[in-house]
């Protein structure tokens, strides 16, 4: 299990320092493959980033245009497509909405804890969990392309 960002999702913390881990993360990890993060795609990123509850393409277009005023869909949507292809955000395919992922950098297709009442969203990294899909995939001689798991249920915070 992923042990940071993962059990802050519903607990007081300073996020400000989630935020700032995840930039300078998104940087490394850009400037180390040359990709570019332009401060567009970095401002998409900071905003998905604005909590642990996945947030919506429009809700992303509806705060960048604050400060980018000619910013579309189109706009928006691709900046999100360049952050998940270079692994620094999920789609919660659940909630057609973006998360940040908390092992940026390492690969691996992420598991995540819905709450139905707060929205927090925790990310698990189980390798264990990703092998043992994998071979039921194999095992039934499908070719595998995507993995989506997404439990929802309470989190411990609405669950008490
Ligand atoms: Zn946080
Ligand atoms: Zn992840
Ligand atoms: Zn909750």
């Amino acid at each position: 299990m992923a042990a940071r960002g993962a059990a802050q999702a519903h607990q007081t913390h300073n996020h400000r320092e989630c935020i700032e881990d995840a930039l300078k993360r998104a940087r490394e990890i850009c400037a180390g493959r040359g990709a570019q993060l332009t401060p567009l795609r970095e401002k998409v990123l900071q905003i998905v980033w604005r909590s642990h509850k996945p947030v919506g393409a429009y809700d992303v277009l509806d705060e960048l245009a604050r400060s980018h005023k000619s910013a579309r869909p189109p706009t928006v949507y691709r900046a999100l497509d360049f952050l998940m292809g270079e692994g620094l955000i999920h789609k919660i395919e659940s909630l057609n909405a973006y998360l940040g992922c908390v092992e940026a950098g390492a690969p691996h297709s992420g598991q995540f804890l819905i709450c139905r009442q707060c929205g927090a969203t925790e990310e698990i990294v189980d390798a264990k969990l990703e092998t043992a899909l994998d071979q039921a995939a194999k095992q039934a001689h499908f070719a595998g392309e995507r993995k989506v798991v997404e439990i929802s249920g309470l989190c411990a915070r609405c669950a008490a």
